[in-house]
């Protein structure tokens, strides 16, 4: 592939919004990073360009088979106003996971890396420096072949767009309220789960609208065969301290390894707890819960970094955790990530 990135400025800059009042996901910088893909070329016209809507036709085959994957990571400005991307390198690894699940040829995972380097250093102005604020990236491939047939398209491009957004947490980290899903599933063995692509977090809104009836704001999701074990909260990996240790579900082949389990797991450990990855069932963490064992509920992500959980909804029983407040390793491991995250806290493994 021809590696040099194409640069074509905006003539005109769109207004920086307030951080106060930033939302996710609603505004987007002056730019964005472009790439097509067809089978005789390769990748190829990388490109920085004016963000603006693009044009395809209706027969477009990503307004039919959802065969797309996509990426969230985030930018952070540190205090000496140096911009810091977050493990950047896993996002795209992960991408080339997504890529082969979904029959997209691989990209080049360095030279995306430095695409997306250019592109925030064209845009740095846009990342806020509000506590708690960050730029988020978005990295994604649709196929762009004219086509409706069910197959692999011939061609497709890969985008990166980026928006501000606001903290989390406005009012400091708060424990959420989980409705454990018996019913609806998010994957399956064998499925698309451990994949970034857009069908998985379609098949998850009829749960999230269910649990958000209910008073609660997210979803327990379960094994799709049994039921019965944990694999994931809302779009976030999950976490439980029982009787002083930390248990997670180990990947069985439907749950998202994420960026931040992985960076947890490795924190915990070299706080010197015992860390186990393993099959773990609703019924494990009820039965802790009633011994009095079960210390702390929180789940992992690139938006929140750490939610803890202060109660689940399971089998028409109330659990509360900690009387709902945040608990300690929860409250340690969030402080510590984002202190990495923004250059406030040693970075001992070069994030
Ligand atoms: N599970 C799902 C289904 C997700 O969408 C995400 C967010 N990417 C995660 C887990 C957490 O992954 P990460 O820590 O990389 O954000």
């Amino acid at each position: 592939m021809e590696n040099k990135i194409n640069i074509t400025l905006s003539t005109t800059r769109k207004e920086k919004p307030n951080p106060e009042t930033l939302e996710f996901g609603r505004v987007f910088t002056d730019h964005m990073f472009v790439m097509d893909y067809s089978v005789t070329k390769g990748w190829y016209d990388p490109r920085i360009v004016p963000y603006e809507p693009i044009s395809l036709s209706p027969s477009t085959m990503v307004f039919h088979y959802g065969q797309t994957v996509f990426e969230g990571l985030k930018a952070y400005r540190t205090k000496e106003d140096e911009i810091f991307l977050f493990r950047p390198d896993r996002n795209f690894q992960r991408m080339n996971q997504s890529n082969d699940r979904l029959c997209i040829p691989h990209i080049d995972e360095q030279f995306a890396l430095e695409a997306l380097k250019q592109l925030v250093a064209i845009e740095k102005d846009w990342v806020p420096n509000l506590e708690g604020t960050s730029l988020y990236v978005r990295p994604f491939i649709i196929p762009t072949e004219y086509y409706l047939g069910v197959a692999p398209s011939k061609f497709y491009r890969f985008m990166i767009i980026l928006s501000p957004v606001g903290s989390y947490y406005k009012e400091g980290i708060k424990p959420v309220k989980i409705y454990v899903e018996d019913n609806y599933v998010r994957a399956v063995k064998g499925g698309t789960g451990t994949a970034k692509t857009g069908a998985n977090y379609a098949a998850s809104l009829k749960a999230q609208e269910k649990a958000e009836k209910n008073g609660y704001s997210q979803v327990l999701w379960l094994d799709g065969v049994e039921k019965k074990y944990i694999e994931e909260v809302g779009s976030m990996n999950i976490f439980f301290k029982i009787n002083g240790e930390i248990v997670t579900p180990a990947l069985n082949g439907s749950i998202l390894e994420g960026v931040t389990r992985n960076s947890i797991i490795q924190l915990l450990k070299h706080w010197g707890l015992t860390v186990h990855e393993k099959r773990i069932s609703m019924e494990d963490v009820y039965n802790a819960y009633k011994n009095g064992q079960l210390e702390e509920a929180f789940g992992t992500g690139t938006a929140a970094v750490i939610s803890p959980i202060g109660e689940f909804y399971y089998n028409d029983v109330q659990m509360v955790l900690n009387n709902g407040e945040t608990g300690e390793i929860s409250k340690k491991l969030y402080d510590t990530l984002t202190g990495i995250q923004t250059g406030t806290h040693e970075d001992l493994f070069n994030w």
